[in-house]
């Protein structure tokens, strides 16, 4: 089964959530939809990687809310039979003076271009663990500190033994966020200096060579967001005969910090976006954090009717997604309208049967989805519910919402409920929809059928964002924020619209949103024939889909981290 994969060299790409498909409910959010695309576009370039994350049995959680937008957490438990091998080898790690055995399932990931590329999803739900042990690797994100380090532990340590049991030669490490981090541990304890040249009771990891085998892309412009482990529970729980010394010389004095320990054992280190590498920068002075803009996968995120009017007019474009930035001249309008006015009816019947409601297909619909969380600020644009309506008794819209909150974010959870509030308050002059259990599909769904994809967060909090992307591809305008990507995607007027300036409107003021949709966005809607909105979705098109996209991204890990 895995011959074919372990002939050639590989990068191993370690993740602590992947998007494989929509079925597979082994991811939460962005982070895990980057990682799938990334797997996505190295498959399609034929660039040979490896994947490994945990096989998260219960998912992250499926969502359910009550009609008052209470949010109900129900395991997404799912069968790895189904859709993957199990393999036969095992390797044991230490975990709190414990052998923890680990398996892992082979789910092999084919590309539409034909190209296949092996994914680990490691398991110690295995007979000959301790009860306990076998849940470590159950639940994404689930439990407490203790819980996550286990898991950490997985699939750092676990990760890297397995990849070499299993006879995978690997060229380069990659840690997306630093989850992973612990793989640079096995790797120190792998290469150390000869002992001949060392004092006897002296232990000499081999630094430079460890750099040489790893990247970071870190993913989090707050400190608080990074992993941290007091280390009076790593001495507890991490028994590989690590000085803990040499931990703190390289993870940090106070507690583990898993962003500084990847940072200190990667010689490539990058940001997701220029803003976000510069706010690294600032936070952790004397290192180089370099900037790869995110990217998302051109054909999986482009809706059918647009791949074929791409595969008509632009071939090639799903390779080269470049190509896409002559779309502006070589695309009739119509052919354009045509295919949007497609997408967003597969939107419309959809709503209808998920939702019970009809909405209008010549009024603009708005699309906000995602992670519901305090920075995204997912209520801004209800701030004046008055003003709203009078927006739209002028220039009618109508709104569909969707995303989970953290089952520990109880801030997140409120906003869902005030949004239901909202939506009720705005009954009768404006739709909106709010809908459970975001996931992929619901994602493709979303940022193809709608008019504007809207973001509000609070700058400078979003390290990239990628879902603006999505509607890139689909020829749907962005108006948001400029924060993340969006401060590289945005010109003003030709590929959407940003909502205050570069100076990043800190408070949030929503009257700045207000006027800019009553009096720019909404006017040129409804416009006559809908030719200067055409214009702003070929720039969409062919301004920002040919560039955020995951195969660029892709050209550029290969060429600036992983060639090292
Ligand atoms: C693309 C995507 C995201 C990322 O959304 P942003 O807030 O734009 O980063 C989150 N969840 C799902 C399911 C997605 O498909």
């Amino acid at each position: 089964m895995l011959d074919e994969f372990i002939h050639e060299p590989r990068i191993a790409y370690f993740s602590m959530e992947i998007a494989l498909r929509n079925e597979i409910p082994t991811y939460a959010g962005g982070l895990g939809v980057l990682a799938g695309d990334t797997v996505r576009s190295a498959t399609d370039l034929e660039l040979p990687m490896v994947a490994v994350s945990l096989v998260s049995r219960a998912g992250y959680f499926r969502q359910e809310l009550d009609a008052q937008g209470r949010q109900r957490e129900h395991p997404a438990t799912w069968d790895p039979k189904r859709w993957a091998h199990p393999l036969d080898a095992k390797i044991a790690v230490q975990i709190e003076g414990r052998t923890v055995w680990i398996g892992a399932w082979l789910y092999v990931l084919e590309g539409h271009m034909g190209g296949r590329q092996p994914v680990l999803l490691l398991d110690t739900d295995l007979g000959e663990n301790h009860i306990d042990d076998r849940e470590i690797t159950h639940y994404l994100y689930g439990g407490d500190n203790v819980y996550r380090f286990k898991q950490e532990i997985v699939l750092g340590l676990g990760g890297v033994r397995l990849l070499l049991a299993l006879g995978f030669t690997i060229r380069h490490f990659h840690m997306n966020e630093g989850h992973s981090a612990l793989l640079g541990l096995e790797l120190m304890r792998r290469y150390t200096y000869a002992t001949e040249e060392l004092r006897p009771g002296e232990s000499h990891y081999d630094l430079p060579r460890v750099r040489d085998l790893c990247s970071f892309t870190t993913h989090t412009p707050v400190e608080s967001g990074h992993d941290r482990f007091p280390y009076d529970l790593v001495r507890r729980i991490l028994d590989n005969g690590f000085d803990i010394e040499i931990l703190k010389r390289l993870a940090g004095e106070e507690s583990l910090n898993m962003t500084r320990l990847a940072l200190n054992l990667s010689e490539y280190v990058n940001g997701v976006a220029n803003k976000h590498a510069e706010v690294s920068n600032a936070m952790f002075p004397g290192y180089k954090v370099h900037a790869i803009t995110n990217g998302v996968h051109p054909f999986i995120w482009t809706t059918e009717n647009f791949r074929e009017l791409y595969d008509h007019y632009l071939p090639g474009w799903c390779h080269e997604p470049q190509l896409l930035m002559r779309a502006d001249c070589c695309i009739p309008d119509a052919a354009i309208w045509e295919a949007h006015v497609q997408a967003k009816q597969r939107l419309i019947d959809k709503m209808q049967t998920l939702a019970g409601v009809s909405l209008q297909p010549d009024i603009p619909i708005f699309g906000f989805a995602r992670r519901m969380t305090a920075y995204k600020r997912p209520d801004l644009l209800f701030s004046d519910l008055e003003r709203l309506k009078a927006i739209a008794r002028h220039h009618p819209f109508q709104i569909v919402l969707a995303g989970k909150a953290h089952p520990q974010d109880e801030n997140g959870k409120q906003l869902i409920e005030q949004l239901h509030a909202h939506a009720r308050a705005l009954a009768g002059t404006i739709t909106v929809i709010y809908l459970p259990d975001y996931g992929m599909a619901l994602a493709q769904t979303l940022t193809s059928g709608v008019d504007v994809w809207l973001n509000t967060p609070l700058p400078p909090f979003e390290a990239s964002g990628t879902s603006g992307m999505k509607a890139a591809f689909n020829g749907v305008p962005n108006l948001s924020m400029l924060d993340g990507w969006w401060i590289e995607g945005c010109i003003e007027g030709v590929t959407g619209w940003a909502i205050g300036d570069a100076a990043g409107l800190a408070d949030g003021n929503a009257r700045v949103l207000y006027d800019k949709l009553e009096q720019v966005v909404l006017p040129l809607y409804f416009k006559d024939d809908h030719g200067g909105w055409i214009k702003v979705m070929k720039g969409a098109i062919s301004k920002n889909a040919s560039y955020f996209n995951s195969h660029r991204m892709m050209r550029r890990y290969a060429t600036e981290a992983y060639s090292r």
